[in-house]
């Protein structure tokens, strides 16, 4: 049966939704009245958004044949949002989702989409986060909006601005393996061919694993600076290094263990797996600073240090020598370029 959202009522597509949205442990009023209330005994809240469009940020149906479901559309659309708070040093409270949806879309699509967001909340280790309420309307694409508010459960923020000269910089989760799935789904190499490390990158890719522990852990353990890698790790780290007014150096031998990961998938696309280590967006992970002494949390991996700004180089540099002689604004994820 492909019934599509044109055949169901508003009413009667949320009757279908509603059931399978997340219920947390900070909600003190849930979907249903005009708006929702979420309990914030902290007395902050963090708050995000983001914003996915179909052929833009995502594709149903890939070049090499792979589909992105429903279900890792919503999954996708929960981590990148848990992440950015996560990067905060806080832990998500509540979500709340506006869906555009083109009449033709299958109501299963639109079940299969609420049930990732609402596994990924769970799986990812934020179940104390509720899906709060939403919105939906009509378009010609599909377009996906999540905020996302969390707590700093008295901590801290972690900025990107608090980067020292003789920091340490470290990162924990996934490098390029989300760039390596991508590579892979733009490539002409069916699933169905997949070796069992570029299965694991094209699973990355589609359900990307945000380490959302360790944000608060940074922040407890002394952070100076820390973000997510969304858009590059060049890029981003070029983002704490521009806040912080500071250089970030990165040590290539510190970083051929995360590249020797993806070695055979970039052998067989005939990849740099270094590029997707240091430019590759949307494994969520955590870069972060921390002072020079501190022993790093669990999780982290000492990658680089900070040092003093100069002019005739880039914000971040590999070995003390800008990447291929790129600007690091110039490499990674950009939404904007052509
Ligand atoms: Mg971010």
């Amino acid at each position: 049966m492909n019934l599509t959202v044109a055949q169901l009522s508003e009413s009667e597509l949320l009757a279908r939704i509603f059931p399978r949205l997340h219920a947390g442990t900070t909600t003190l009023l849930g979907p249903g009245d005009d708006a929702a209330i979420i309990a914030a005994p902290d007395g902050r809240t963090v708050i995000s958004i983001d914003t996915q469009v179909q052929d833009k940020d995502f594709r149903l149906l890939w070049p090499n044949g792979s589909t992105s479901s429903g279900f890792d559309v919503g999954w996708k659309a929960a981590a990148q949002n848990l992440s950015d708070i996560n990067a905060m040093g806080a832990i998500a409270t509540a979500m709340v989702v506006s869906l555009t949806l083109p009449s033709t879309t299958p109501v299963g699509w639109v079940e299969d989409f609420a049930n990732g967001l609402s596994a990924a909340i769970v799986a990812l280790g934020a179940p104390q986060c509720s899906v709060a309420g939403g919105d939906l309307s009509g378009g010609s694409e599909l377009v996906i909006t999540v905020a996302v508010t969390g707590s700093l459960n008295g901590l801290d923020p972690v900025l990107r601005s608090g980067a020292q000269v003789g920091d340490q910089v470290a990162v924990c989760g996934n490098m390029g393996f989300s760039a390596a799935g991508w590579a892979l789904c733009e490539s002409s190499i069916p699933p169905s061919a997949h070796t069992p490390a570029m299965a694991q990158a094209a699973a990355l890719f589609a359900r990307p694993v945000p380490p959302l522990a360790a944000g608060p852990v940074a922040a407890k353990s002394g952070a100076t600076a820390m973000m997510d890698i969304s858009d590059g790790l060049l890029r981003d780290a070029g983002r704490i290094a521009a806040a912080s007014k500071v250089r970030l150096d990165f040590d290539s031998s510190m970083l051929a263990a995360q590249a020797e990961k993806l070695m055979e998938t970039a052998v067989e696309l005939k990849e740099n797996p270094l590029q997707w280590v240091l430019t590759g967006g949307e494994d969520h992970s955590l870069v972060s600073t921390f002072p020079a002494s501190q022993i790093l949390p669990e999780g982290f991996v000492r990658i680089g240090s900070v040092v003093s700004v100069d002019a005739a180089k880039s914000a971040v540099t590999v070995d003390g020598q800008n990447f291929e002689g790129a600007e690091a604004g110039a490499l990674g994820w950009d939404h904007f370029a052509v």
